[in-house]
């Protein structure tokens, strides 16, 4: 598995790091509220995970299951696989990421969240492309900002596969191009 990596983006010790500042952010922030915390699966289960034991206060954990990508470029289309259970009426709403790169799949479920009538809907994610960004959308707790390359682990999958690597690497252009 590892032999399929290119390079080493972030070690499983710059990700642990980054984490506790982001966990610091997000215990400021919702001290004293009750946020439902949204991972958008499958990719945003280990990051997730890890944030989760880095969260001191009451939260829900409601996961939700959306599609968008097909082999290692976005489908440009959204599907809603499974829904999450809550009611978001109300309700602060944090969802989770893997990774932001069009923005469709983040612009489209905060809309539905807002619509849902949910109080407030917060971004957190792992990483970011900017320079991929096709519709307006801004994270409010970003791990790193990464390049344009096509990146497994630690959640971030190729074909299902590569989701259980501690850290994030560039995926070797000959697993996907053979
Ligand atoms: P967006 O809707 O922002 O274009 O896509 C977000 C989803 O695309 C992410 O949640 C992730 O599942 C997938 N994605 C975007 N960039 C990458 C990447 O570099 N590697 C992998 N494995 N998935 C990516
Ligand atoms: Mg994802
Ligand atoms: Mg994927």
């Amino acid at each position: 598995m590892n032999n399929d990596i290119e390079t080493i983006l972030y070690s499983e010790d710059q990700l642990n790091r980054r984490m506790d500042e982001i966990g610091q952010e997000l215990n400021e922030k919702y001290a004293n509220s009750q946020p439902l915390v949204v991972p958008v699966m499958t990719g945003a289960m280990v990051f997730t995970s890890d944030m989760l034991k880095r969260m001191d206060f009451k939260l829900v954990v409601d996961p939700i299951k959306v599609q968008s990508y097909e082999g290692v470029t976005s489908s440009g289309k959204i599907d809603l696989i499974q829904d999450i259970k809550s009611d978001v009426r109300g309700q602060s709403v944090i969802l989770m990421e893997d990774i932001i790169d069009t923005g469709r799949t983040l612009k489209y479920l905060k809309q539905l969240f807002l619509k849902r009538g949910a109080k407030s809907v917060e971004i957190c994610a792992m990483l970011d492309k900017p320079s991929t960004r096709q519709v307006a959308l801004k994270g409010d707790y970003i791990g790193f900002s990464a390049p344009d390359e096509f990146l497994v682990g630690y959640g971030l999958d190729y074909d299902g596969l590569y989701r259980n690597l501690p850290y994030i690497g560039i995926l070797k252009r000959q697993v996907y191009a053979s």
